[in-house]
């Protein structure tokens, strides 16, 4: 029988457009691998329910020929392509930290055995790493440091065509592992698998002003559905960004909601040049910001993940979190400005959080969204943002659908105090919280600190 190929999927749960399962297939019999690490139960049971999903909908698109093996690639990935007898295993690239030096001790280990790791593709439109400012002098090597100069340079640079989904020979009868049982979970999940992330797509493009016609317009109503809510779908490669890049047209729409395709893929390059961004300030200067960590600072972030700080839209957001594994993006930028500037915590805290309860949690994404409000990323000079929290619910959710959809305890209170119910004669109604702090008080505090901090 002629040596198959191992096609080792990761971050990329799909069979369109999947430039590293086309090359196996090329080669060969393909025998595509899931490997459940260990590394995984970093994530929260809803990203772990949406991957087991996502899994059993990958595994029907390959007629159940999924192999999942369960323990430490670097041991496991070698042991198959020894049992199936393959010399070659593709995946697509993964750029992360942790995927970077687990993919160099799997290609190390495979090396020994005298067999190889190819990595083709990536999980963005345009490598991390692949582009560099005109500014760079001659032997200097790092990325671009702010956005819009990385999005045109991005655009200008472009994307390949999506391709069709290969005409694959799947080696069937490979024993494994079954595949991860989905946790219980209390959220709402998306639906899983690929036929649903391109309903999902469709639907964004073509529902007219309801969709990416409107996008600009709504895309900041954390009330209605304006945005694609695609990110689990993006987070997990069961859709590429090509794919849905390709499909768009050149509105102003389109081009919005193009750019912020580009936020995502700009994250990725920040942390492929500096990894440490991660979990560190990326303006080290901001190291001397003073934060709180004390027994009370611990009793104020309960309150905020608990979403009971007394701040209708801070306590929507947290619990649309857990109840969505998803929050809407002006909505996550109003509750990290609030556990930063007016509950004083590290914002490494809430990125932690947040990481382990949202589907679409991503690093790159997440912890430069994080260091973006934190006014200690990427951002020229970002500390003087302090959203309130009233005056931002007022602007975006005037209605108050959104807090009482999520703060049920809102239900009955006028539409004028719904954002503030403090200010109300009877004061915030029976079962909500009085405000964890004053948010005028804690706004100054913020900028003395900083002042602090900040080079006279
Ligand atoms: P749309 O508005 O439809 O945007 C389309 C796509 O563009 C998104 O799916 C996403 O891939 C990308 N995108 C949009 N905005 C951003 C952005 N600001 N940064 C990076 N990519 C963006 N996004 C994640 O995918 N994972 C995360 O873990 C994550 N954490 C975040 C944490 C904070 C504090 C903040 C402020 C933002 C975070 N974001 C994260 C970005 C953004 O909030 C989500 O991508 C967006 O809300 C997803 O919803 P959507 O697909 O409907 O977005």
């Amino acid at each position: 029988m002629p040596s198959p190929v191992i096609c080792w999927f990761r971050r990329d749960l799909r069979l369109a457009d999947h430039p590293a399962l086309a090359a196996a297939a090329s080669e060969g019999e393909v025998v595509p691998l899931f490997v459940d690490d260990p590394a995984f139960a970093r994530a929260g049971p809803a990203r772990q329910a949406f991957l087991a999903a996502s899994l059993r909908s990958l595994d029907a698109s390959m007629g159940g020929t999924l192999v999942v093996r369960r323990g430490d690639p670097a041991t496991l990935v070698p042991a198959l392509a020894a049992e199936v007898g393959a010399r070659l295993v593709t995946a697509t690239g993964d750029d992360g930290p942790y995927g970077r030096r687990r993919d160099e001790a799997v290609a190390a280990a495979l090396a020994d055995a005298g067999r190889r790791l190819v990595l083709v593709g990536t999980n963005y439109a345009v490598a991390p790493g692949t582009l560099v400012p005109g500014s760079l002098k001659a032997g200097e090597r790092r990325g671009f440091a702010v956005f819009t100069p990385f999005r045109r340079a991005w655009e200008a640079h472009g994307w390949d065509q999506p391709v069709p989904v290969p005409d694959v020979t799947w080696r069937g009868g490979v024993p494994g592992d079954r595949l991860p049982a989905a946790p219980e979970v209390a959220a709402t999940l998306p639906a899983a698998g690929e036929a649903a992330a391109h309903a999902r797509l469709e639907t964004f493009l073509h529902a007219g002003p309801d969709g990416v016609d409107g996008y600009v317009d709504r895309r900041n109503l954390p009330a209605v559905d304006g945005t694609s809510r695609l990110s689990p779908y993006l987070r997990f490669g069961v859709l590429h960004p090509r794919q849905a890049l390709d499909a768009l047209g050149d509105d102003r729409g389109a081009a919005t909601f193009r750019s912020e395709l580009a936020w995502r893929e700009f994250y990725a390059d920040v942390l492929h040049h500096r990894p440490t961004s991660a979990w560190a300030n990326l303006q080290r200067r901001m190291d001397a910001m003073a934060v709180d960590t004390d027994a009370a600072a611990r009793a104020r972030f309960e309150r905020w993940t608990t979403g009971t700080t007394g701040y209708p839209i801070v306590d929507a957001g947290m619990r649309q979190l857990l109840g969505e594994g998803w929050v809407h993006n002006r909505v996550r930028m109003i509750v990290a400005s609030f556990l930063v500037k007016d509950l004083h915590l590290p914002w490494q805290w809430g990125a932690a959080h947040y990481l382990r309860h949202l589907v679409d949690g991503d690093l790159a994404s997440n912890s430069h969204g994080w260091q973006w409000t934190a006014g200690t990323g990427t951002d020229a000079a970002p500390y003087f943002r302090i959203f309130n929290p009233v005056s931002q619910a007022e602007r975006f959710d005037p209605t108050g659908a959104y807090v009482r959809r999520w703060v049920p305890e809102l239900a009955d209170v006028p539409d004028r105090h719904v954002h503030a119910p403090w200010t109300a004669r009877q004061g915030p109604p029976l079962g909500y919280p009085a405000p964890v702090v004053d948010h005028a008080a804690e706004r100054e505090d913020s900028l003395a600190r900083y002042a602090a901090t900040a080079p006279s």
